[in-house]
């Protein structure tokens, strides 16, 4: 299992709180149980969600063991089909800044 990012964003026009269809979307999407869907994809865990309303953007951390299918999680699921969304590995400060910086410096 590894960490994950799924940083989204969508338009003032998309945005739920301003178009009744996207609306419609996210309520099926909140009606269909996330969490379990998400297992379906192994994805283990959603650790937490940042929502930023005003700029229409948002980050999910997950932990989860393939990215591609944190992908097709986000196709099933329909939150593709009304964000643009991008998937990055994350990494823990003490996993990976500290050690990198110990190699590079020989600290
Ligand atoms: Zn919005």
């Amino acid at each position: 299992m590894a960490l994950y990012g799924i940083y989204g964003k969508h338009t003032t026009e998309a945005c739920p709180w301003n178009n009744i269809e996207t609306a419609k979307k996210l309520k099926e999407m909140d009606e269909s149980d996330l969490a379990s869907r998400a297992s379906e994809f192994k994805i283990s865990h959603i650790l937490g969600q940042y929502h930023s309303a005003l700029e229409h953007t948002f980050l999910w951390l997950v932990e989860a063991e393939d990215p591609h299918l944190i992908q097709e999680f986000c196709v099933t699921t329909g939150l593709a089909s009304i964000n643009e969304l991008k998937i990055v590995p994350m990494i823990t400060f003490e996993g990976g800044v500290i050690p990198g910086l110990k190699k590079i410096h020989s600290l």
